[in-house]
This record gives structure tokens, C-alpha cells and sequence, in this order.
């Protein structure tokens, strides 16, 4: 949400929850606050949350008990949450999710919109899974480190992993470290940087009416 206000000047207007680890999810408490008080009326902002993921992400930011400490509204009053399978709209335009490698089977998951964007969240490598899903000349925006764990991707892993083609469409982020991030452009890799705003290729199909 920071990041967010400081390049756009308001909170996100729409959110996709791809897993709840405190460091993806932890900016909800600050969130709720504005949408409750600030919003008018609130709950209007979309929250669209893989099924699978709904329980994990109610437990750990929605099931406090008292939301406000003078009681009165349940945390889920301040936005609308809508659990998503495979794919969802948003404003008429269509995306896709798909489950990803990061801990648990099916708990965390990236996000397509076919022709312009894949975004895969944290994982493990998943060419297999590019192949499908990122077969439109998508940007993929792709967590990688320098060298890989058992929770995220490295820049050896997807090297040998993944076809030229593919790696030179990725920006990589979800590096450690300004020095790793440096590392890695070294070796002719796209890094991203904090507050960098990238420009997408044009969605390829199912847009709609999106007023
Ligand atoms: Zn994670």
C-alpha cells in the first residue's frame, strides 16, 4: 500500500490475495482502516481471493476478534470479497489464475492476464506451467533470487530451466538485496526496481464494456 500511494496517490483500487504469508498479506490491518473510515460508502473494493485461499487468508487477518476495539463491524464489511477458481472478471476484463509452487499444494497462485501480463506470485520455478499459461507474449513478472530455496526461485534454477525466450520476458523480483538485484543485471537479467512502473502489452481478448 506504500508503494502504492507514493506512485499513484491513492490505495489500490482492486486487490488478488496469491497466498497469505504476512509479508504479502500484513498491510490488510492498515487497509481495513481506510476502507472503513475513509471509503464512502466502504466495503466497495474488490478483494479477489483464489477459493482455496479464502479460509487461510480469513484466519489470519479476518477472524480477530473485534476488528475496531469498540466492536461493531466485521472485518470483511470494509471490502468485497470474492472468491475466484480459475479465472474471474474484473471491470469486464477477464484473468486467469493458476496454482504455483510455494509451500503447501494449491495455497498460493499466480495471476494472468492473457496477452499483457503473468504474474507468478512466489514460487519455485514452473516452466511447465509457462508454457500454458504464458504462451501470448506476456510480461512475467517472476520471483527470483540469486540462488534458489526451498520456498523461491534462483536465477541458476531458471537458467537452466527455463528457454531463452522465456527468461528474456521475465522481470525478476523478490531478490534479497540491492547487491543481488545488481548481481543479477549483471548477468543480463530485466530486475525490477522498488517504485519502477512497467509498461504491459495490450491485453489480447475478453475485454468487455469496462466503465
Ligand atoms: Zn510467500
Amino acid at each position: 500500500m506504500t508503494a502504492c500511494l507514493a506512485h499513484y496517490g491513492h490505495p489500490p483500487r482492486a486487490l488478488f490475495i496469491t497466498h497469505t504469508h504476512m509479508d504479502h498479506v500484513g498491510g490488510f490491518e492498515r487497509l481495513f482502516v481506510h476502507e472503513y473510515f475513509k471509503r464512502k460508502p466502504p466495503g466497495r473494493m474488490p478483494v479477489y481471493v483464489p477459493a482455496n485461499v479464502v479460509p487461510l487468508l480469513h484466519q489470519r487477518v479476518g477472524d480477530y476478534p473485534n476488528a475496531l476495539a469498540e466492536g461493531g463491524v466485521n472485518f470483511w464489511e470494509a471490502f468485497q470479497l470474492i472468491p475466484v477458481g480459475d479465472w474471474f472478471w474484473h471491470r469486464g476484463v477477464r484473468l486467469e489464475t493458476f496454482a504455483v509452487r510455494h509451500h503447501w499444494p494449491r495455497t498460493a497462485f499466480g495471476l494472468r492476464l492473457p496477452g499483457s501480463l503473468v504474474w507468478t506470485g512466489d514460487t519455485r520455478p514452473i516452466a511447465e506451467l509457462l508454457k500454458v499459461y504464458a504462451d501470448a507474449g506476456e510480461l512475467i513478472a517472476h520471483d527470483c533470487a540469486l540462488t534458489g530455496n526451498p520456498s523461491h526461485a534462483g536465477l541458476d534454477e531458471l537458467e537452466r530451466e527455463y528457454p531463452p525466450g522465456l527468461l528474456e520476458r521475465c522481470v525478476l523480483y523478490h531478490y534479497a538485496s540491492v547487491e543481488e538485484g545488481e548481481a543479477m543485471r549483471r548477468r543480463g537479467r530485466r530486475v525490477a526496481l522498488p517504485g519502477e512502473a512497467l509498461t504491459l502489452p495490450e491485453p489480447i481478448s475478453g475485454i468487455m464494456d469496462g466503465s
